[in-house]
């Protein structure tokens, strides 16, 4: 089998097939990649017997750090040399599926039962790093065939309603390397559609975030709402040719952001996730809901909690009109079409009057904060922007935006000219003005240092923005004008 391997990932595999022998095997995505003569990232290493302390070994021999998890079985090594990759050990192990939907009964395996337990054939390909057999690839499902002819297949029938989240990856595989889903599993697929409603909303959410990493992700949402997926995770939720549209205005944003702002780290997938549910204009999205739905169990790192713990007790039927109470008394007044929904135990509230979404969980108020959120708050703030607004009001309007939200919106052609041209100004030029004048001037000045130092500084940074001010003297005439 013709391969490319790297010669830094080369030597790294010797050294690992040195120490484990013909117990440890490359396994998964990464013998895919290589056999595909592509760039590889995640390297696994599947042990039969003992992961932990084949992974000591490698660890001691690199001089490097270990991170081990007794309870999987698992161990993360990285080496001290940093051209060398981390590195996961994985006991081989034989899964079995109890219900649809649920994770797994666990246990030792041998390398065939771990290579079936895996979604795809073009994933369940092992290659051994032993000296003598060193790059020998095992193949028990038809792998190598199916990378050749291009084809996603999983490895039994029950596969997709075991795990419904390999539904996601089927289409971000064909998605991402141009393959076909195999007509078998195409029909496999549409039985184990409603089993997706099984799965958490952080496992849906997470294979979402996963396909709006991918580079072709727009094809990946088409293939997915043809199949009615998005429908499914939401009874509303069509994609329709305008989302797709969206989407496509998202990847013209990565591309001139990756122009424009090259020393900026912005997140693709949230330019994307802004796209696929925030330019929609017709209003017939039910956007909030989609992004409850999607963000709301992913709860404690994710929600930003306003309000502390409120005494009352709701239960079920008297919900609403008491809700509404306790949101009232906390200053968070609800517009007359508020929707509330009882979702896993905590309810959900969906304000599309005022554009927010709220869970209440046990007394505790949050409100998610949301890619769209932030999408729709840029469109609102826009709309106080008119031809004669001052620089420094647009500055500190557009300020508190992610930088995602603003690339999206300077090449969205759903604003106004105006509008864009104010992001890709504030992008571009504002944002990066340093304020001539700092505290020390003013103690120079002869000002006082105090609480008022910061309304001052505030005052001649607008001047400055609004080319009132290009140097220090200018400042000083402004200031005394100021102090009059
Ligand atoms: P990527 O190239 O996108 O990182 P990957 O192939 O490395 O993808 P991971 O999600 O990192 O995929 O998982 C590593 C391997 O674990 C896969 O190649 C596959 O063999 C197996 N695997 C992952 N998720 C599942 C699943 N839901 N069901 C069965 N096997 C899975």
């Amino acid at each position: 089998m013709e391969m490319f391997i790297p010669d830094s990932l080369l030597k790294t595999l010797q050294e690992i097939g040195e120490i484990g022998g013909t117990d440890a095997y490359l396994v998964g995505g990464s013998v895919r990649d290589l056999i595909l003569k592509r760039e590889t990232h995640d390297i696994d290493i599947v042990v039969e017997g003992d992961a932990i302390s084949v992974a000591e070994n490698v660890k001691t021999y690199w001089h490097g750090e270990i991170q081990v998890h007794h309870q999987f079985g698992t161990a993360t090594v990285t080496s001290a040399n940093p051209t060398y990759p981390k590195i996961d050990f994985v006991t081989a192990r034989c899964e079995t599926y109890q219900q649809p939907a649920t994770l797994p009964n666990v246990e030792e395996g041998t390398l065939t039962d771990d290579l079936l337990r895996r979604d795809f054939s073009i994933n369940a390909l092992a290659m051994r790093i032993n000296s003598d057999d060193f790059g020998d690839v095992i193949d028990i499902t038809g792998g190598i065939e199916d990378l050749k002819t291009g084809t996603i297949r999983v490895l039994h029938d029950d596969s997709y309603f075991d795990d419904p989240t390999r539904i996601f990856r089927a289409f971000r595989y064909a998605g991402r390397y141009s393959f076909r889903i195999n007509e078998t599993d195409s029909d496999l697929i549409r039985e184990a559609l409603p089993f997706i409603s099984d799965l958490s909303g952080e496992r849906i959410r997470n294979e979402l975030d996963r396909i709006l990493l991918e580079d072709n992700a727009t094809e990946i949402v088409r293939m997915l709402s043809e199949f009615d997926v998005f429908e499914v995770i939401f009874k509303d939720w069509r994609i329709t040719p305008d989302l797709i549209n969206g989407l496509k205005t998202a990847e013209d944003s990565i591309k001139w952001s990756s122009i424009h702002l090259k020393d900026d780290t912005l997140l693709k997938k949230n330019i994307r996730w802004m796209a696929l549910f925030g330019l929609d204009e017709s209003g017939c999205l039910p956007t909030y809901h989609i992004e409850a739905l999607c963000y709301r169990l992913v709860l404690d790192h994710q929600l930003h909690r306003i309000a502390g713990h409120q005494k009352e007790t709701v239960c079920e039927e008297e919900s609403a009109t008491v809700l509404r109470g306790v949101f009232e008394k906390v200053g968070y007044g609800l517009a007359d079409n508020t929707t509330f929904d009882f979702i896993n135990g905590k309810w959900c509230l969906v304000d599309s009057g005022n554009k927010s979404t709220y869970i209440y969980d046990e007394g505790d108020i949050y409100k998610i904060q949301t890619p769209l959120a932030t999408y729709s708050g840029l469109k609102n703030v826009l709309s106080k922007i008119v031809e004669d607004t001052r620089d420094s009001e647009i500055y500190h309007l557009l300020r508190e935006f992610p930088l995602e939200t603003l690339a999206l919106g300077c090449t969205d052609g759903n604003l106004s000219e105006l509008h864009r041209e104010c992001i890709n100004n504030f992008l571009l030029r504002q944002r990066s003005v340093k304020p001539i004048i700092t505290g020390d001037d003013l103690i120079q000045w002869g000002e006082e240092p105090g609480e008022h130092f910061q309304k001052i500084l505030h005052y001649l940074f607008a001047a400055q923005l609004d080319g009132r001010i290009s140097c220090k003297q200018d400042a000083f005439t402004i200031f005394q004008e100021y102090k009059q």
